[in-house]
């Protein structure tokens, strides 16, 4: 699909072409990984954070936020919790804080690997130089997620600070790619000023990429930004790009995200249905969750977390498919879909 194609079909969708694109995405996703849901275990480490995204609830403008940091104790704690929980992949995730130096960040992920040898570490913790991402992954990170939030200069520059900029966004999804990590990109869908045009661009940008994981929720108001009076994304637009996303990466890993089953219930099991296979239940303290406030009413401390593994199998059972404890790490494309 082209540019023009992924405008045109996402501008002019309806119930119809939506019912298509699921068909098609449940059915891509089914070829790769059956009907085998793969879990993650959110640590969210740090809300501190030294940038100032306008649509974020722990940008650095934003007094309101609780600040706080988990130590290495805290953080093997919560590892040794989701081990024993079933999880195989930790997820590191965080603010940009200044605080965790790269020799901390290894201290850290030495520890984890050295513990849980058997597991997947995943980062998440912004913009850093390509020796800093080399470093992480010499210590022992496997992978890596920063979405590009929108592949859009002029509309980066509406959504961020002007000391961001795509181009060092983009720079760093490449190096992480170069140095070997599997590496997750992806956006906000509804984010403010965007548009079909845009969204296209987002899907033509992750088509030349081509991440091993593609993460899409809804933007979603936090009252206390620049952005608190912007309406929310919608359910049924972050669905019908989630199931573009399954047809453009036939074999990614595509979580059905927080802020998903933030804005419906259920929201996390349609996703699933439109192509997504990969859950993050969080796996911070409970004294911390609260904190990590990225938007308005982020589910956080019920059925959704680490601690409901049952609740969130039965979820999943519910729209036919399964958890599995596992790495789920990507599968290979398959030839005749490269
Ligand atoms: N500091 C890290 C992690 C950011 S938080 C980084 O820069 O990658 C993870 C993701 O949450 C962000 O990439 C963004 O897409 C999403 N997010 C932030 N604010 C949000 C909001 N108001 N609504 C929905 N998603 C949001």
């Amino acid at each position: 699909m082209c540019e023009e194609e992924y405008t045109q079909l996402i501008s002019s969708r309806d119930q119809s072409t939506a019912q298509y694109l699921f068909a098609l995405s449940s059915k891509l996703r089914e070829e790769y990984y059956g009907k085998d849901v793969y879990i993650r275990g959110l640590i969210e480490f740090t809300n501190y954070c030294k940038n100032d995204c306008y649509y974020c609830g722990i940008r650095r403008s934003n007094k309101n936020a609780q600040r706080y940091r988990l130590d290495l104790d805290d953080i093997m704690n919560c590892c040794q919790e989701g081990y024993s929980l079933g999880f195989r992949t930790f997820v590191l995730q965080g603010g940009e804080d200044p605080y965790f130096t790269d020799e901390r960040m290894c201290r850290i992920i030495s520890e984890i690997r050295n513990k849980y040898n058997d597991c997947a570490i995943t980062l998440s913790i912004g913009e850093k130089s390509r020796e800093s991402y080399k470093s992480f992954f010499d210590a022992g990170a496997n992978r890596y997620l920063l979405r590009h939030e929108t592949a859009d200069d002029t509309h980066y520059g509406m959504l961020h600070p002007a000391q961001l900029s795509l181009e060092n966004r983009k720079r760093c999804l490449y190096d992480l790619k170069e140095i070997g990590y599997q590496v997750g990109t992806g956006f906000m869908v509804g984010s403010p000023f965007q548009t079909a045009e845009i969204l296209a661009r987002d899907m033509m940008f992750i088509k030349e990429l081509k991440p091993s994981m593609a993460g899409i929720g809804p933007f979603i108001t936090h009252k206390d930004t620049p952005f608190s009076d912007k309406p929310s994304g919608t359910l049924e637009l972050t669905l019908f790009m989630l199931g573009l996303i399954r047809l453009t990466l036939p074999n990614a890993l595509i979580p059905s995200t927080t802020a998903l089953g933030t804005i419906t219930p259920n929201g996390r099991e349609l996703g699933l249905k439109a192509g997504a296979n990969v859950i993050m239940p969080n796996l911070s303290p409970t004294r911390v969750r609260k904190k990590y406030m990225l938007y308005n009413n982020k589910i956080c401390t019920g059925e959704e977390s680490a601690q409901c593994i049952q609740c969130l199998k039965n979820r999943v059972s519910s729209v036919g498919y399964e958890i599995v404890c596992s790495r789920g790490d990507v599968k290979e494309l398959k030839q005749n879909q490269r």
